[in-house]
């Protein structure tokens, strides 16, 4: 599908849930009240609307949250998922908890890449970041998930203070394993606003001053608006995504469904194409599943008219999206 700029928009990250066994302190605050479950997409309800989506040119879905793991039935979405004609990749964003206990049944469903979220090699740190104390399980699963031989990204945010010194210690995980390190800036979003953003900016300088050898590795590495460096000696690349420093709109390529069953053109703005209607309406006249597909292929197309040139991250009054992270789905 092809936006008002010349896009192409075929790439989906679908929340299917609103739910997280953590409490990182930029996405979800204490006491945050979940979604009645009856106004949470069923898993069905993802499957129908993939497939619309299939049809109307999405290509590679990432399934998130929330964490996506703490849904009753996730591995087996992936494997519907992925046999939706049209869909050629299905990925995962997951904070790792559960990973280990999940990865054969992802596996068996074809989950073709993970992303695993780690911001700290320090149990105290973790536990700060997190509410919870968790790290060593997060490190075995991330190795584990490269041992199993799919690609594996490990994402970064960093924190003046709090974890900011650590981002050559995490770099260095692409030395000893198969993993891509990338490093994602703060977003002013729900708890993240008010939050300094370390800049990639100065973070690649640091790279450049530790490493002679840092260099550009123009492979391709996923669907995201991450750029990619190579150490030397490192077995996987380092790569950053400058959400607020960087120009990296002019390629983006995503849509966002929210568990909620909203259409989200730009994570930065509060607008949303609601699907969850055409999909609840009548149920009981068991209205013909093409016309709903129709329809719902239709919002798609709305949706990706509507995605705005570029986001607004850089000014605060302009950000009209109010929710948490874990909320919209990160
Ligand atoms: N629970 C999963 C996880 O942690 O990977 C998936 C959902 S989480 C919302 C997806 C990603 O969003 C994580 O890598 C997280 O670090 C990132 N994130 C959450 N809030 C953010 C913010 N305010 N700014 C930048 N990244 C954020
Ligand atoms: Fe949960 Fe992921 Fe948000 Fe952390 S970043 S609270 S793991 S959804």
């Amino acid at each position: 599908m092809e936006d008002r700029y010349g896009r192409n928009i075929d790439y989906m990250r679908i929340s299917i849930t609103d739910r997280c066994n953590l409490r990182c302190c930029y996405c979800m605050p204490e006491g945050l009240s979940f979604a009645p479950v009856e106004e949470l997409l069923s898993l069905g309800e993802i499957e129908a609307i993939c497939q619309a989506a299939a049809k109307a040119g999405i290509r590679k879905l990432k399934v998130t949250g929330g964490e996506p793991l703490v849904r009753p039935g996730c591995p087996s979405l992936i494997g519907k998922l992925k046999r939706i004609p049209g869909i050629e990749q299905v990925t995962m964003t997951t904070n790792g908890i559960a990973l280990g206990q999940f990865l054969p049944e992802l596996l068996e469903h074809g989950l073709d890449g993970v992303n695993i979220s780690l911001d700290t090699l320090k149990p105290q740190v973790y536990r700060q970041i997190t509410g919870e104390d968790k790290l060593e399980a997060v490190l075995e699963n991330i190795r584990q998930a490269a041992d199993a031989g799919i690609p594996v990204k490990i994402n970064a945010v960093l924190q003046k203070g709090v974890n900011d010194g650590e981002w050559l210690d995490l770099a260095l995980l692409a030395k000893r394993l198969p993993v891509d390190v990338r490093y994602i800036e703060m977003m002013p979003l729900g708890q993240g606003k008010g939050l300094e953003p370390i800049s990639n900016k100065s973070l690649l300088r640091s790279f450049q001053k530790a490493f002679p050898g840092f260099r550009e590795d123009r492979q391709v590495h996923g669907n995201g608006p991450a750029a990619y460096y190579r150490f030397p000696g490192a077995r996987g690349s380092i790569g950053f995504i400058s959400a607020i420093h960087g120009r990296f709109c002019k390629g983006c390529n995503r849509i966002r469904l929210t568990s909620r069953g909203k259409l989200k053109p730009c994570l930065c703005f509060g607008e949303e194409v609601d699907l969850m209607g055409v999909l609840r309406r009548n149920p009981e006249l068991d209205e013909c599943a093409g016309q709903k597909s129709m329809e719902l292929q239709a919002l798609f197309r709305r949706a990706v008219l509507q995605k705005p040139k570029e986001h607004r991250f850089g000014i605060e009054k302009d950000v009209t999206e109010g929710r948490q992270m874990v909320q919209i789905g990160g």
